[in-house]
């Protein structure tokens, strides 16, 4: 499914010579080497201002709370993501609201959420779109949501670094983003690290101030924040990968067009859409496939690993439960969550390997 060491022992030289570099300077915790990798990551997202931090659901968290998310808040998003887009919600002490997802693309529909807007008696603060398998969320719709009713938008931006809606890259699009450098996303760290973007200088202070303790002099507590920093040899892996990123993302593209024509002619499989106005940068390459359990196990049984991102909707997972959703809420999530199969993609994966999927897939529908 995933094989890093290619891209470890292409780059390895590079990346320990980085990691060198810190332990010969001393700073392990922010210091220089993560305003560094926050200038790279600024410049390489078009955005004004980039804040490290501990994971990308910290990331989440530190959005939500400097937007002024908390309790008696609600805030929707959408029930086909990971487990961290509702509990980053639930951190600040707001409510998660979800509402379905597009069939075609798996992300947030804005259409369900303007329903919710409509009926509601919540106080809806933000909406979280997901810019989920690294293709952004319907951000001309969720813009017009915002105009019309003066909501906060916040972008789980955590499998799309790179990705584009109509030109403007993730990170950009909405008041703030967040993103994950968790060892499995396209950038990716030698352990947890996140990033926060927002183009408002008032949000970036009060994030650099959360993430470190709600410190801006040191020992003087401005309000309560959390440990949710960066540290130094995280940045200097991610600003070496960093440079790499383009690249990855286009080989990511090549691989998804690859897959589509390989995988094209067989029937009952629904393929990856793709927005005219969105630059996808296939973190994920997801299909809809029948008997989608048995086919994983006759990949499995030939050493083809896949994923399902992901088996239980948000709206259904024990821990949630208090939320009072029931089966059937949200068809189209449920039904993703049935049938959705991540095939292997990553830069570094083969055209032969791509075959030896496909040719396993075909087999198995034969
Ligand atoms: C990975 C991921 C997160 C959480 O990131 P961590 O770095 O693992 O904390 C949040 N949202 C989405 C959509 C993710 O894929």
């Amino acid at each position: 499914m995933l094989d890093l060491s290619r891209q470890y022992s292409a780059i390895r030289d590079e990346v320990l010579a980085a990691i060198a570099a810190v332990c010969d300077e001393q700073s392990f915790i922010l210091g220089p080497e993560v305003a560094r990798f926050e200038a790279d990551a600024a410049a390489a997202l078009s955005v004004p201002h980039a804040v490290g931090c501990s994971s990308g659901t910290d990331a989440l968290w530190l959005a939500l709370a400097a937007a002024g998310i908390g309790p008696g808040d609600a805030v929707i998003t959408t029930p086909f993501s990971f487990f961290a887009t509702a509990a980053a919600i639930l951190r600040c002490g707001a409510q998660p609201v979800f509402a379905d997802i597009d069939s075609h693309t798996y992300n947030l529909d804005p259409q369900k959420t303007e329903d919710i807007l409509r009926s509601t008696r919540l106080r809806i603060k933000a909406i979280l779109p997901v810019h989920l398998y690294g293709q952004c969320a319907d951000w001309d719709a969720f813009a017009a949501l915002q105009r019309k009713y003066g909501l906060l938008l916040i972008e789980d931006a955590a499998q799309a670094f790179g990705a584009r809606w109509n030109g403007h890259t993730a990170g950009s699009l909405g008041d703030a983003a967040a993103f994950s450098f968790y060892p499995t996303k396209n950038l990716s760290a030698f352990g947890d690290a996140g990033l926060v973007t927002t183009r408002i200088a008032a949000l970036d202070d009060r994030m650099r101030t959360l993430r470190n303790q709600g410190m801006r002099r040191r020992y003087f507590h401005d309000e309560v924040g959390w440990n949710a920093r960066l540290d130094s040899i995280q940045a200097a892996v991610l600003r070496v990968k960093l440079r790499y990123l383009d690249a990855g993302n286009q080989a990511r593209r090549n691989l998804a067009a690859n897959y589509d024509r390989l995988l094209g002619k067989i029937e009952g499989l629904a393929l990856p859409f793709t927005a005219p106005q969105a630059e996808h940068i296939f973190h994920q390459y997801v299909i809809r496939a029948p008997r989608r359990d048995d086919l994983r196990a006759h990949l499995s049984a030939q050493q083809i690993g896949t994923e399902v991102y992901y088996p239980v909707p948000l709206h259904l997972q024990t821990s949630l439960a208090s939320l009072g959703y029931q089966p059937g809420d949200l068809p189209n999530a449920e039904r993703a969550a049935k049938e959705t199969l991540a095939l292997p993609i990553y830069p570094e994966l083969t055209e032969a390997e791509q075959q030896q999927v496909a040719h396993a897939i075909s087999t198995f529908y034969a």
